[in-house]
């Protein structure tokens, strides 16, 4: 199955995608996408874990959230520690 352009489906909820949402607005993380200036944005579909480097071992990393543009498929990653999710 896939969703948007092929982006799997969601494992969050539209509740979640919508608090993620609201989070980053509130923080001003507003505006257009930086490489193709639309402004078409949605928000990934699941949780992704950022790895750091080599040495760490599997499913040890930084969690995120990503706000994907729809136009060129730009990824923004957000902590998700950071916005309080
Ligand atoms: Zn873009």
């Amino acid at each position: 199955m896939s969703g948007l352009r092929g982006i799997p489906e969601p494992t969050l909820s539209a509740e979640q995608r919508r608090l993620i949402a609201d989070t980053l607005a509130e923080r001003g993380a507003l505006g257009a996408c930086p490489a193709c200036h639309e402004n078409s944005w949605v928000i990934g579909h699941g949780h992704s874990l950022l790895t750091m480097g080599t040495d760490e071992g599997e499913g040890v990393g930084l969690p995120t959230v990503s706000r994907i543009c729809a136009n060129c498929g730009y990824i923004s990653l957000h902590a998700t520690a950071i916005l309080g999710l």
